[in-house]
């Protein structure tokens, strides 16, 4: 079973190209010209995302079972 992650992005790198987006699986990431949205209850963990980003702007946190 995929890790529940929590994708975030560092916007001082982000230029909003809309990569992530387009290779996400599960469209949990939609990027707009106003900025950059996750959407957890969508996300399968798989990381794509993360690989795709040409600027290195996302990370995982992971979601641990205790908040
Ligand atoms: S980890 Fe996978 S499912 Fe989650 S936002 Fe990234 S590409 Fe989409
Ligand atoms: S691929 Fe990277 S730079 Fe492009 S929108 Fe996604 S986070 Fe931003």
């Amino acid at each position: 079973m995929p890790e529940k992650i929590r994708v975030v992005v560092n916007e001082d790198r982000c230029y909003l190209c809309g990569g992530c987006a387009g290779v996400c699986p599960a469209l949990a990431i939609e990027v707009h010209a106003s900025g950059w949205e996750f959407f957890q209850d969508r996300c399968i963990g798989c990381r794509i995302c993360i690989n795709a980003c040409p600027v290195g702007a996302l990370s995982a946190e992971p979601l641990g079972v205790k908040e």
